[in-house]
């Protein structure tokens, strides 16, 4: 009998109200293994109800209760981390080793970080000499509504939740219809610790059903979703004339530079985690690699060794480095990249292939990491995000070219840079197009900084004291002296 998820609408775990399903496929099997609620407007509206008559209590609480309740939620998810990992593997694809180092220990942390974060917030205060004194009140906005996308489940859904709670506001929240699972067990952890009914409502279903009537809602009082950008152009149509605050985290095509005095073998090691790392399904993968003329043929050489050196296959399997991509139409999608590269001249180094793993993952979504050069930065195969285990590799002369072809896309989110000359790194920090600027590294994430895009990356930040901003009106209250 398959697990049939459900919907957590004012404290309770619920059927949607037309009794209506669809299927949760594993991409690692191609088996249906669960069902997911085909919730809609009805559904979002019952939560919305839910989540009003919850905001006066939840945002008079105090913030120490708030904050005990956050790590209650945190200490129950590290509790089942093993469980929840293996969950999130299911559901998405990707390997075990990654959910249990990566994503579940990040949504412990989401929610212990935010617990802390609002114990810490000040107000701010301005004298006029000598007539008045001002200040600025912070409250809660009400209820506001998460939308979250499927490559990183529980990690991205608890990212804009813990600091929306935190902040005092009941939520209506919906996780990708694609990976479901994990949202779904954090909805029975709340019933578990005892959040109070219609503090945070999860309903599940699909974009056009669910997300929309969460957007449209004239009583939801901000948006903050992460996705595509196509889904955040028509989400801020819908949001904007309705004067809500919005937080988009959208798509990217981040470059990743490595310039020739760079320490080399550390650029190689983190470059192959930076492509193929998710399967490549991370915002923040850096795709496109532009590298320094004169080192081009070493790097190239070390990264392909080491590229063909991974490992495609069963996600439960400890030895996979990449598992499967998170659907059969996901599979289908990138492939065709594939096929256009090569259309648009590009030689495939290595990889280009679907794969198919002998035994139980025969009928997965596999596909071979992917290393393409011979293209120039103004094709689709370099405009367009892939978002898969697919990147291409390119030269550059110098600094300004270097610069020129990292910014040469409509996307602005991440940017990595390899070099051991701190001057060139700051300059070019300061003039890349980017919400995230890495020097020697990636993914080094510290929660208390500003995380988001440029340009069709995003609008806004999340992270540290900026988001509980988000969550919060601010208002200036003067006394007159
Ligand atoms: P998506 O835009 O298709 O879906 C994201 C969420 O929005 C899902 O829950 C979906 O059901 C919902 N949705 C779809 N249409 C909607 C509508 N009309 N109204 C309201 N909600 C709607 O994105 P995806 O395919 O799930 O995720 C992949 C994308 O997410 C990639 O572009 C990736 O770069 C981006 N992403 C960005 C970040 C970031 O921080 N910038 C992080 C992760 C992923």
């Amino acid at each position: 009998m398959q697990e049939k998820i459900q919907n957590l609408i004012g404290g309770k775990l619920c059927p949607p109200i037309n009794q209506t399903y669809f299927d949760n496929i594993n991409p690692a099997t191609g088996e249906v293994y669960a069902q997911i609620p085909d919730s809609q407007a009805e559904d979002v509206a019952t939560a919305i109800e839910a989540a009003e008559k919850a905001f006066p209590s939840w945002s008079s609480c105090g913030q120490e209760l708030r904050s005990k309740f956050l790590h209650k939620i945190a200490d129950a998810i590290e509790a089942n981390l093993d469980a929840l990992a293996l969950d999130e593997s299911i559901d998405n694809g990707k390997p075990l080793s990654l959910a249990k180092s990566v994503d579940i220990p990040r949504a412990v942390s989401n929610f212990r970080f935010f617990a802390s974060a609002i114990l810490h917030t000040h107000n701010e205060s301005h004298y006029t000499e000598p007539i008045a004194i001002n200040y600025t009140h912070r409250s809660p906005l009400g209820v506001v509504g998460c939308i979250s996308p499927w490559n990183l489940p529980l990690y991205l859904f608890t990212w804009k939740i813990a600091p929306a709670l935190a902040a005092g506001n009941c939520v209506v929240a919906k996780p990708s219809e694609i990976t479901p699972m994990t949202a779904y067990r954090l909805s029975q952890i709340c019933v578990e610790v005892g959040l109070p009914a219609g503090v945070l409502n999860i309903v599940h279903g699909f974009g056009a059903s669910v997300g929309e009537p969460i957007v449209v809602a004239p009583t939801v009082k901000a948006i903050s979703f992460t996705g595509g950008t196509q889904t955040g152009a028509r989400i801020a149509a819908l949001a904007a004339p309705m004067f809500k605050k919005l937080s988009l985290e959208l798509g990217g095509k981040n470059a990743n530079l490595i310039f020739a005095d760079c320490k080399l073998e550390e650029a190689v090691a983190t470059s192959v985690r930076s492509s193929f790392a998710n399967q490549g399904q991370i915002c923040l993968c850096g795709s496109r690699i532009l590298v320094e003329k004169s080192i081009y043929e070493d790097f190239k050489t070390e990264f392909i060794k080491q590229v063909k050196a991974l490992k495609t296959g069963d996600p439960l399997d400890e030895h996979s480095n990449l598992g499967a991509v998170v659907s059969e139409a996901h599979q289908q999608k990138v492939l065709s990249y594939i096929a256009l590269a090569q259309k648009e001249g590009g030689k495939i180094l290595t990889g280009g292939n679907a794969v198919k793993p002998e035994g139980r993952c025969e009928n997965g979504f596999f596909i071979e990491p992917t290393v393409i050069e011979n293209l120039n930065q103004n094709c689709r195969t370099n405009q367009e995000e892939i978002f898969g285990p697919v990147v291409t590799l390119d030269t550059f002369d110098n600094d300004a070219e270097a610069l020129a072809k990292a910014n040469a896309t409509t996307y602005g989110l991440a940017t990595s840079v390899w070099t051991e000359n701190l001057t060139r790194a700051h300059n070019l920090a300061q003039k890349l197009e980017s919400g995230v600027v890495w020097i020697n590294c990636w993914l080094l994430r510290d929660l208390r900084t500003p995380f988001g895009g440029m340009k069709q990356s995003g609008v806004g930040r999340e992270g540290g004291f900026e988001v509980l901003k988000f969550f919060s009106e601010e208002k200036n209250i003067c006394i007159k002296l």
